[in-house]
């Protein structure tokens, strides 16, 4: 059996359903497959359930690509306000967490389920559950083959997503196509994923497993001021996935683990103000009683203050206020939010999405060399390029 489409979606994520959509509703007659047997599971458990679906503070600057001016015509075309309208008009109430990160009040199905509507209203014809065999070119035309079956299209948008979770459909396929069309593809790494670390470091990991602080956490010249979680495995927390994104093998991050307070200084006051005073009980005024004690133990510290020399107590505040730490690697595929790396962007237009080497084909959400910060702006990039594609499909 043979099928003519207009547009053939691969990938019913957060960014295929959106171009489906879109381009269902310039009239197009639109194909949307995908692996899968459930649709969108990635919306289903981001954001702890919840899914952090746009951020307020939506901006370029947010957005780790080779070329950081690519992601700017998308993000204008459809901004974050536009999916707040969309869903406004589904009634979904939603509340900001912090940092301009907007979440669903009650559960991230409802993200789905209004996609899903929005697909059925724009006429778009789902196949979940559906393996593609292959994808060529033929006159013009893109044929996708599905067992004995191949369909005809004009527009083929790749929607494919990353490789982080396996285990709910990630695979490299988008990667694979960009390959068989010659499209360069910038090298991919886990990202917004929790950090591993030597037994030194672990063996402090473990004994703190739990415990989380506002912490400073900075490679080179990228910072980011959020939680940092200890964990049985390493280190996690929002301030640690962000820097995960940046991060380079063999290289150190730097700890603040007070930002607020320059240490140095707050003991040399307290030699000034309290000498007899017990360096264990100063450094848990700052810093979270058990953590406290770890640090005074890894620096060979006790005792009153005053008999501690200067050169010790800088020591000790030094690692307080910029303790480096060398990752010995990530946790991976298996728990990275996002992909880095991906299509190259100078293989695409920035203001339609397609090929610039092949015309009716597109790349659009995280199969693309864009990779967003933690709050939000994964979806939103989903969103934006979706959207764009489904208007020139
Ligand atoms: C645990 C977790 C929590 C997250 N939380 C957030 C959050 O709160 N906010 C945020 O902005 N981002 C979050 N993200 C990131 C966000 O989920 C992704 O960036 C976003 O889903 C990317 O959208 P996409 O449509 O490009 O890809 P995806 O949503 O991954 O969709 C790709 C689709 O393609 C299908 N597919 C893959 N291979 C094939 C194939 N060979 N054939 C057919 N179909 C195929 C998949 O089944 C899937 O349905 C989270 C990610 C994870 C893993």
């Amino acid at each position: 059996m043979t099928e003519k489409y207009d547009v053939v979606v691969v990938g019913a994520g957060a960014a295929g359903m959106m171009s489906a959509i879109e381009a269902g509703k310039r009239g197009r007659k639109v194909l949307l497959v995908d692996h899968a047997k459930k649709i969108g599971e990635k919306i289903r458990i981001s954001g702890g359930g919840r899914c952090n679906f746009t951020n307020l503070h939506t901006h370029p600057s947010k957005f780790i690509t080779k070329n950081p001016k690519f992601v700017i015509s998308a993000l204008k075309q459809y901004t974050q306000n536009n999916f707040i309208d969309l869903i406004k008009k589904h009634n979904i109430k939603f509340h900001e967490k912090k940092l301009g990160q907007l979440f669903c009040d009650e559960s991230a199905q409802q993200i789905i389920d209004m996609l899903l509507l929005e697909c059925q209203t724009a006429n778009v014809i789902l196949k979940k559950d559906t393996t593609i065999n292959d994808i060529y070119k033929e006159d013009d035309k893109y044929s996708i083959v599905i067992g004995v079956n191949k369909y005809f299209c004009e527009s083929l948008i790749i929607a494919t997503g990353g490789l982080s979770i396996p285990k709910i459909g990630a695979t490299k396929f988008g990667y694979d196509i960009a390959q068989k069309f010659n499209l360069k593809v910038v090298e991919t790494l886990p990202a917004l994923v929790p950090l591993t670390f030597s037994e030194k470091i672990l063996v402090i990991c473990k004994e703190l497993t739990g415990l989380s602080v506002e912490a400073v956490v900075s490679f080179k010249n990228v910072f980011f001021e959020e939680g940092m979680l200890f964990t049985h495995r390493g280190l996690s927390g929002p301030s640690i996935l962000q820097i995960s994104s940046y991060w380079k093998l063999g290289d150190n991050i730097k700890v603040n683990l007070s930002p607020k307070i320059d240490v140095d200084k707050f003991i040399n006051d307290k030699k000034i103000s309290n000498p007899k005073q017990d360096i264990n009980i100063i450094i848990s005024e700052i810093l979270p009683k058990r953590l406290a004690q770890i640090i005074c133990n890894e620096n060979n510290v006790s005792g009153n203050i005053c008999e501690l020399s200067n050169k010790v107590l800088f020591t000790l505040s030094n690692s307080i206020n910029a303790w480096f730490i060398n990752p010995t690697g990530t946790e991976g595929y298996r728990t990275a939010e996002v992909t880095l790396g991906g299509i190259d962007t100078e293989e695409i237009s920035s203001k339609t999405m397609m090929s610039k080497k092949h015309a009716g084909l597109f790349f659009i959400g995280e199969v693309v060399d864009v990779t967003g910060h933690l709050g939000g702006y994964n979806f939103q990039w989903a969103w934006s390029s979706g959207f764009v594609a489904g208007q020139y499909a």
